[in-house]
């Protein structure tokens, strides 16, 4: 059966930044069938829903669904379960990926613009695994009230034994095709939630994790660690809370926000979602300037993680970097091309 990619453009430049992925991904590899879809606002002003049943299903049917970015000032007045963003949730949620996979790395051609000194960043490459769907962001019970007199918030921070062995198999899987080395990262030390965490993946890694060294370190060490000798990191395992903290440090190490890419993966067999860590951008939307490569990047990891086509995404990666060596920057990393011609430069490349 042929492989279906769903493209989700959404809202704002998404749909300017995935339109350069499908030129890439037609070139590249035209066997794959491209469907697309509305999602966020542009679904909302469509269908009075920023997610339908029927692209929810479409997307369950898919390979792999890349998405661009929902969201603008034009639906702020929208109540808050048909706003745009409501949309990605309930198709993270409809999708059940409980594994965010953010990669921190530097294309040569990129290491000064970073953040940090030359020497921190040079070769740097990380991947952090995220648990996506369980911890404190969602866990039961939760909520403001008064308690004795005492006005109160709490949330539950509770993960159980199948949702971090089935995240840890994730990050073991993604490290034996690195460098074999997975950061397990939690608050042991001050939290029952974390000491569980920490020996829940001591246990799936006697069991999954063969070939694999795995470390622990506090998420607070870790945060430091990060800033300090971001190097020493291969796969950084960590929980909703904290590997949402520390993808982000990781991230802005790097240089723009327009280079970063993201995969939210499943059980196998399920289509993972692929969006830029990016949003909607709606300050530069419409003017075709907007950076397309975490776009490009993302139908990267998807040819990777979802559709198998290991060689394919090699050399996009290549081509990226490649395209990055000759010159070729869009406005946020100081050039002047376009969004088009960013992607030119990048289908020169390949
Ligand atoms: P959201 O809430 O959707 O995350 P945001 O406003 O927090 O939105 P972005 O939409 O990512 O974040 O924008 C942050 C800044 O980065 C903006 O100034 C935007 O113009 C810039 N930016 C974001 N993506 C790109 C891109 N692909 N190319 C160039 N600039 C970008
Ligand atoms: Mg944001």
């Amino acid at each position: 059966m042929r492989q279906t990619l769903l493209l989700l453009p959404g809202d704002g430049i998404g749909p300017e930044v995935v339109a350069q992925a499908r030129r890439i991904a037609e070139a590249l590899v035209p066997d794959v069938q491209i469907e697309e879809g509305l999602v966020g606002g542009a679904s909302f002003d469509a269908h009075g829903t920023p997610l339908t049943d029927e692209t929810l299903e479409r997307a369950r049917k898919a390979s792999a669904v890349l998405l661009g970015a929902v969201g603008g000032p034009k639906w702020n007045g929208v109540g808050r379960d048909k706003r745009p963003e409501a949309g990605l949730l309930a198709l993270r949620k409809g999708l059940d990926v409980f594994a965010n996979l953010r990669p921190a790395f530097c294309f040569p051609a990129l290491v000064e613009a970073s953040s940090l000194k030359k020497d921190r960043v040079e070769g740097l490459d990380i991947m952090i695994v995220r648990e996506l769907t369980g911890g404190v962001y969602f866990g039961q019970p939760r909520g403001i009230d008064e308690q004795g007199g005492l006005r109160r918030g709490y949330d539950t921070a509770v993960y159980t034994h199948p949702e971090i062995e089935r995240v840890a198999r994730v990050a073991f899987e993604i490290a034996r095709g690195r460098d074999a080395r997975v950061t397990s990262v939690e608050k042991s030390n001050v939290m029952e939630s974390g000491l569980f965490w920490r020996q829940e993946v001591t246990l799936a890694h006697a069991e999954l994790g063969g070939g694999v060294e795995l470390s622990h370190m506090y998420a607070d060490a870790c945060a430091m660690e990060l800033v300090r000798a971001p190097k020493q990191f291969d796969v950084i395992l960590a929980d909703n809370l904290f590997g949402d903290i520390l993808s982000d440090e990781a991230a802005m190490l790097t240089g723009s926000i327009g280079m970063l890419p993201s995969a939210s993966l499943g059980a196998p067999g399920v289509p993972g979602l692929y969006e830029p860590v990016h949003g909607s951008a709606p300050d530069i939307a419409g003017q075709g300037i907007a950076n397309p490569c975490a776009a490009i990047l993302s139908l990267e990891m998807a040819l990777r993680w979802s559709l198998g086509k290991e060689k394919a995404a090699d050399t996009l990666f290549a081509a990226v970097g490649k395209a990055l060596d000759r010159g070729a920057r869009t406005r946020d990393l100081g050039g002047d091309l376009t969004t088009r011609q960013m992607a030119d430069a990048i289908l020169a490349a390949l």
